[in-house]
């Protein structure tokens, strides 16, 4: 049996909305949000859907989230903990903003950052703390940051419409939530991204910070430091259909994960995401007790066809050459080495023992799509319970 994929149109949601929004931005001629109103449109369906009073659109979900790093305002130097279990594009930001991404270790079975290894890695130059809601399950830093007094910022990327277990959806639980519209996420206008906030001055810090740091309805002076993170119209329209879609889309991934979930759950040696409703299944993770190893399951069930990988990552983040080899700037290891640089990051083998094992041994990720049958979902219980089985 053939799987949806988000590689084409079989596993996307794109079709009659989508292709008239693309016709209205073209015969209106304006394709840029400076002047347009798709993109403007967007931001306040993304604001209403969250409940919460800003949002602003970027190019990207990395981009999303240089806006987040730079409305908080680190120092040359500040320090940002983040997890070393996500996509690049949380940590390039913080470095973009000249602050150094210090990682902490994360939980065996949910791969997302472990508050008590956060805690002990908050120092005095500590300025944020970006978590990572991995695979669609929250990571819950609320209390963390809060002891800390530090803002925290949500990654959000794989984690549209995820829930804490009290209820509060992922994005609005801290200082600003990020999300992304890339080809893989769970909606999608090719490239794109989103953040939202309760705070005005974090909003306009935000919008200056993705248009040039131009106060469009004040004067043409540049008030501050800013790039062009801009979302087009065309991308913000495509984006606004997608967007009416994301409850059907996560309705249908969270009945099909509840099929697997339960058709696992008496299955030894197989650890499955705790809530399936409050999850929002980017990819449906599985850890693996030894002696089973995510390399040999993986193997099994790529021979039986089955969309799945070893691991997520090749390797944990703090383990990136972009850390431990290249320099960042120039010739030189800026921004790691600011001073008072009291202590170096820990980067490398080593630093982060879980996130390394899950990466090595027991993760565990099965594709996951909202086209998904009845029938995708028991030939991939078939095929995951003979292939643990010895
Ligand atoms: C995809 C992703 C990003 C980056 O988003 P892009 O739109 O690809 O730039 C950041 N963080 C996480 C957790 C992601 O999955």
């Amino acid at each position: 049996m053939s799987f949806p994929s988000m590689a084409d149109a079989s596993g996307r949601t794109i079709g009659a909305e989508e292709l008239a929004a693309v016709g209205r931005v073209l015969q209106s001629g304006m394709l840029s949000s400076v002047w347009g109103t798709e993109v403007r449109a967007l931001e306040r369906e993304m604001a209403d859907r969250h409940g919460v009073s800003h949002a602003v659109a970027a190019s990207s979900g990395t981009a999303a989230l240089h806006l987040a790093v730079a409305a908080v305002a680190p120092d040359p130097g500040d320090e940002i903990i983040t997890s070393p279990i996500s996509d690049f594009g949380t940590v390039a930001p913080i470095l973009a903003q000249n602050a150094v991404p210090v990682f902490a270790d994360v939980d065996p079975y949910t791969g997302n950052l472990d508050p008590a290894a956060v805690a002990a890695a908050i120092g005095p130059r500590t300025r944020a703390i970006l978590a990572v809601h991995l695979f669609g399950a929250a990571a819950d830093l609320r209390a963390v940051a809060d002891a800390a007094g530090v803002p925290l910022i949500e990654d959000c990327a794989q984690a549209w419409l995820t829930r804490y277990p009290d209820g509060t959806l992922a994005g609005t639980a801290g200082a600003i939530g990020c999300f992304s519209l890339q080809q893989w996420k769970h909606i999608t206008c090719g490239d794109g991204g989103l953040t939202i906030t309760d705070d005005a001055v974090l909003a306009r810090r935000m919008r200056l910070f993705a248009d040039k740091g131009w106060p469009r309805d004040e004067a043409r002076r540049h008030v501050g430091l800013g790039l062009n993170y801009r979302m087009t119209e065309l991308a913000g329209a495509v984006a606004r259909a997608q967007l009416a879609k994301l409850p059907g889309v996560l309705a249908d991934r969270r009945r099909t994960a509840g099929r697997l979930a339960a058709a696992l759950a008496d299955l030894p040696g197989v650890h499955l995401p705790a809530d399936v409703d409050a999850h929002a299944w980017w990819l449906f993770p599985l850890v693996l007790d030894p002696p089973l190893t995510n390399q040999e399951v993986a193997g099994k069930l790529a021979a039986a066809g089955i969309p799945a990988r070893a691991g997520y990552l090749d390797q944990p983040l703090h383990c990136a050459p972009a850390l431990t080899e290249a320099p960042v700037y120039g010739n030189s290891r800026f921004p790691l080495t600011v001073p008072p640089a009291d202590r170096l990051p820990a980067y490398g083998p080593g630093a982060f023992p879980v996130a390394e094992r899950l990466v090595a041994q027991t993760l565990l990720v099965i594709d996951w799509n909202e086209r998904y049958t009845d029938a995708h979902v028991d030939e991939i219980a078939e095929a995951v319970r003979a292939a643990v089985t010895p």
